[in-house]
């Protein structure tokens, strides 16, 4: 690269991609406009289009999406117990398509052509691009648990953990829960999409069943972990609300002094949280009897909520995005793929260090990556990026939140969290946990804007 400049270079790189017939071919285009091309119109790619747009307008973004609506999966357990509806998590694509100019192909894509930078859609579209960015999300590994399978997800044994109808379908499964019927919540192992989701879930439920006048419901947890992310809240907040026993393997997460002040009942209510270490790995389901065989004996249920191991997306799966964890390795400055370049993935489908996978991640990594690509396009160097996190969770009462708030850098290579406090602290008041709560609501609202609009 010594006679043109790198700049220059990328141009002209960029330029000779495209074969006629596709949109956006370089003779239509002015020279310096450079073009993005975003699989997936989720929070991750809906963020990069629009802050692409703010920082650098000159760039062509075009978002291929199948869906003409997005329906966020980030607080829709609230469909399933009735505090929002699908009309709700439903969001529109118009202000990313006429406030920022960002284009749209309706269609999946089913084909990344790495050699002549373009991607191909199940419609037979060919985009050009000359940079790609990946936030496709996740697929699930439904041959991880004996007797699930997708068609089953679909109806009788619905995840709902990617937002879609399977939320309609078990929220009338609760609606039909006899009173004081048993309910079944399986978490997934870890690293999967939003880490207090299942347990706020677990919540939401037995509340709902509460609620409904159910003397003494039951919401057993099913998990092959030890721990989740604010199980240090969730726990203390179940143990007041709820009087749930927190399980002797889990009391280490508490000091002497904490410990003195949790309560120990008697007559426990709805929420049983069987752990990893008790034997709450999930070996095998049986749809048609309704029971569910773990490593600590076979449970009856009135309702099953089974969400399988996940993956990063199938079409980065496809594409050969993956490594062997199932999920997208990634430059952790410019989250480049180290398997194939000019390609970028974000969100739930990528490896980020310690970042979680949660929409709130998606964005900040989106935002920084919308830097690096206008830096990258104009051959100029990275910047070192900086990002955050922040989970808000209800104990199930939508009056008592909490959250886990992180900042993250990176460190020799690799993202890594910032070491301060992150959780509601254990002597937090009603007040702290009612605004904590209200947090979460407002955060909502917000956070859409911030992604869509
Ligand atoms: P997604 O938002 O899932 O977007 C992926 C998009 O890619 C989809 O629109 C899909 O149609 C599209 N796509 C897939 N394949 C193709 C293809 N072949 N061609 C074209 N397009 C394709 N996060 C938080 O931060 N806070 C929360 O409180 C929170 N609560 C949650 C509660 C629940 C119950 C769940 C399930 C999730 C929650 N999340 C939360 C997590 C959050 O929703 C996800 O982490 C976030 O949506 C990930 O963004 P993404 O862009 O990676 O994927």
């Amino acid at each position: 690269m010594s006679t043109i400049s790198r700049r220059n270079f990328l141009k002209f790189a960029g330029a000779g991609t495209a074969g006629a017939g596709l949109l956006g071919t370089p003779l239509a285009r002015a020279a310096s406009q450079a073009r993005v091309v975003i699989v997936g119109g989720g929070v991750g790619g809906a963020t990069t289009a629009k802050y692409i747009k703010l920082y650098a307008p000159e760039i062509d973004v075009t978002i291929v999406e199948p869906k003409r609506e997005y329906q966020r999966p980030y607080g829709s357990s609230e469909v399933i117990t009735g505090q929002v509806t699908m009309d709700d998590i439903t969001i529109s694509y118009d202000a990313l398509k006429n406030r920022h100019g960002v284009k749209f192909v309706h269609d999946a894509v089913t084909e990344i052509d790495y050699d002549n930078k373009r991607v191909v859609t199940a419609g037979g579209k060919q985009v050009g691009y000359d940079r790609l960015v990946m936030s496709p999300g996740i697929s699930f590994d439904f041959d991880a648990i004996e007797g699930l399978t997708e068609e089953l997800a679909e109806k009788k044994l619905p995840h709902a953990w990617d937002a879609g109808d399977q939320l309609l379908e078990l929220k009338a499964q609760l609606a039909a829960v006899p009173e004081n019927g048993t309910v079944i919540v399986g978490p997934p192992p870890g690293p999967y999409r939003c880490p207090p989701g299942p347990y706020e879930r677990a919540g939401l439920i037995a509340q709902w069943l509460l609620d409904r006048g159910d003397s003494s419901p039951r919401v057993i947890i099913l998990d092959p972990k030890n721990g989740f992310t604010t199980d240090y809240s969730m726990l203390h907040a179940w143990n007041e609300l709820y009087r749930f026993n927190i399980p002797e393997p889990a009391r280490s997460k508490y000091t002497e002094e904490e410990l003195a002040q949790l309560q120990t009942h008697d007559n426990p209510g709805p929420i049983e949280w069987i752990m990893g270490e008790m034997g709450g790995q999930i070996l095998k389901v049986d749809a048609e009897n309704m029971t569910v065989e773990a490593e600590a004996g076979v449970f009856e249920a009135d309702m099953i909520n089974i969400i399988p191991p996940l993956k990063a997306a199938q079409i980065a799966i496809d594409q050969d995005l993956t490594d062997g964890s199932g999920w997208c390795p990634v430059d952790q400055k410019t989250f480049e793929s180290t398997r194939h370049p000019n390609v970028h993935v974000i969100g739930d489908s990528c490896i980020a260090g310690a970042m979680p996978k949660s929409g709130y991640a998606a964005n900040s990594q989106a935002k920084v990556l919308a830097i690096q690509l206008k830096a990258l396009l104009a051959g100029n160097e990275p910047v070192e990026p900086m990002f955050q996190n922040t989970c808000y969770a209800l104990a199930g009462n939508t009056d008592s939140g909490m959250f886990v708030a992180d900042v993250f850098r990176l460190k020799d290579g690799r993202i890594e969290r910032v070491d301060e406090q992150r959780y509601l602290p254990f002597e937090a008041t009603k007040v702290q946990k009612k605004l904590a709560a209200l947090y979460q609501h407002n955060w909502m609202t917000a956070f859409t804007e911030d992604c869509f609009s």
